[in-house]
């Protein structure tokens, strides 16, 4: 059996200084860690040609299959605010792109396969432990039901990668919308390369705005296109207590997916300041900050557009802003929307914001914690005897008691029955999220040989919406509160 792959490669087409014939390094030893068979089935790939040693040697970058037209990407960005104008694929490389069943193009990349024209300096590599980090996050994020690139599979090299010490080396196999980001734009506009952004741009309308062609200015549908999408995606972070921890212009994705699995973490116990990246020291990507960032980050996309949003610059300026404006309007409706939905409220009400805010503030407060909080409250909408186990959550119990009293009574406003009410509430407070710890745990053992938790977590992570019983362990507190967890870039 061979693995086939039907590539169509619109992005290696484009006549464009910004992508580079670019070959993946040979590796000596590859052999698969984890293949994603429901993923490789979505993508009209047969998993059982690709279980096999000729598909760890094609999800290594060993053998390209035919049709592939390897390229690394050129892109800018701004890092922690400051703006550096080439940074690039430095340790991936784009195999090319595929429609899927259902009718989707889809990005095929390997990362972790070798030095391209962008690497700067850096080996090209990727250790085990951040590619099954990235495995496991993606695909939770997926299974949550938030837009996400995906992780296809993980290939051990047989080749350590040195970083602080030596470390098992792996491929990331990563499925992607697309891998145009905001820093691809900065890119050109660094260069003043205007006719390449429009080329970029016009890709990018057919790719994932196809109605903005159709607009009386399409560049501007493109713009709000990206600041609806960020705003929808933010707040779904914001909702499941994730933290994507380095929100630079190069790792948010033009197609409104989460991309770029580095630092990131879900929290705990709540608490908006929450950093866990060891590298941001001043806490610019604190869970808080996310909504803020993802809209200075629209900014500098803007600034790239700005020439094509009208050609008076004060009036293009206006309309930037006016998108801007929008979308921390669309963020705040998601946003409330969102919680409103997490705290059983089935009818708008103007006073639901505050009900929400007074909650999360009580959080706050008393590190309760997050997954359980609100996954404890679909029980107590249904049965307030319930009440007790998530009253428990808070440092001080009684600070929950105060907004449950609030809450009921809202509640008896509501025309949603109660059964009702808690599947819709459940189908929206995942039980299990990948907890920091059995993270931890998972790649550890990974990297010592043993990926048996690595697929238990994955199991379990599946299916975040449901109480499994033989799974109740990973929605379980935490051991101990993981105050000083900390998370690190080098993947
Ligand atoms: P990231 O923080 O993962 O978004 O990466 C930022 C930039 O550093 C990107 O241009 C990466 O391609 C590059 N980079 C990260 N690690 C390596 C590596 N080991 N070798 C070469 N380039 C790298
Ligand atoms: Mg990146």
């Amino acid at each position: 059996m061979t693995a086939h792959f039907s590539f169509d490669n619109s992005y290696a087409r484009l006549d464009a200084p910004f992508h580079r014939p670019t070959l993946p390094t040979p590796v000596p030893a590859p052999r698969l860690v984890q293949l994603n068979r429901p993923l490789a089935e979505e993508l009209g790939l047969d998993p059982d040609a690709l279980d096999s040693q000729e598909g760890a040697e094609i999800l290594s970058g060993n053998r390209i299959p035919r049709g592939a037209e390897p390229i690394a990407a050129a892109y800018a960005g701004h890092q922690f605010g400051n703006f550096v104008p080439q940074l690039g694929d430095g340790r991936a490389i784009l195999l090319g792109e595929v429609v899927d069943r259902a009718g989707r193009r889809r990005d095929i990349q390997l990362k972790g396969s070798g030095p391209t024209p962008f690497s700067r300096g850096g080996d090209g590599r990727a250790a085990l432990g951040p590619v099954l980090r990235e495995y496991i996050v993606s695909e939770a994020m997926a299974a949550l039901g938030i837009p996400t690139t995906r992780a296809l599979a993980a290939v051990a090299t047989g080749e350590p990668v040195y970083r602080e010490t030596a470390l098992p080396g792996a491929v990331l196999t990563r499925v992607a919308a697309s891998h145009v980001r905001i820093g691809t734009f900065q890119f050109l506009a660094a260069r003043g390369d205007d006719d390449a952004i429009g080329r970029l741009a016009d890709h990018v309308i057919a790719r994932h705005d196809p109605q903005a062609a159709e607009a009386p200015n399409p560049y501007r549908a493109l713009l709000e296109g990206v600041a609806r999408r960020q705003a929808r995606l933010v707040a779904r972070w914001m909702q499941v207590g994730f933290i994507h921890g380095v929100m630079n212009t190069d790792n948010m994705s033009i197609s409104g997916e989460t991309i770029d699995y580095g630092p990131c973490a879900f929290m705990d116990g709540y608490d908006p300041a929450t950093v866990f990246s060891s590298i941001d020291r001043n806490g610019r990507y604190a869970y808080a900050n996310q909504p803020g960032i993802a809209q200075w980050n629209l900014t500098r996309l803007a600034e790239c557009l700005l020439s094509r949003l009208d050609p008076d610059e004060s009036r293009a300026i206006e309309i930037a802003q006016d998108i801007l404006a929008g979308f921390a309007e669309a963020f705040n409706a998601a946003y409330v929307q969102g919680f409103r939905e997490k705290i059983g409220l089935h009818d708008e009400q103007d006073e639901d914001a505050a009900l929400i805010q007074d909650l999360l503030g009580r959080m706050a407060r008393e590190t309760a914690d997050f997954t359980l909080t609100f996954r404890g409250l679909g029980t107590a909408a249904e049965t307030p005897e319930a009440d007790a186990s998530v009253r428990a959550l808070f440092a001080d119990p009684a600070a929950y008691d105060g907004w449950a009293v609030r809450w009921r009574a809202r509640l008896a406003a509501e025309s949603l029955a109660p059964a009702a009410r808690k599947a819709a509430m459940d189908a929206v407070n995942p039980a299990v999220i990948p907890r920091n710890h059995r993270v931890e745990e998972a790649l550890a053992a990974a990297i010592a040989g043993d990926t048996a938790p690595f697929e238990r977590l994955n199991a379990a992570l599946a299916r975040p919406y449901e109480d499994r019983p033989d799974f109740a362990s990973y929605a379980a507190l935490p051991p101990e509160r993981e105050a000083a967890y900390r998370t690190f870039c080098g993947t």
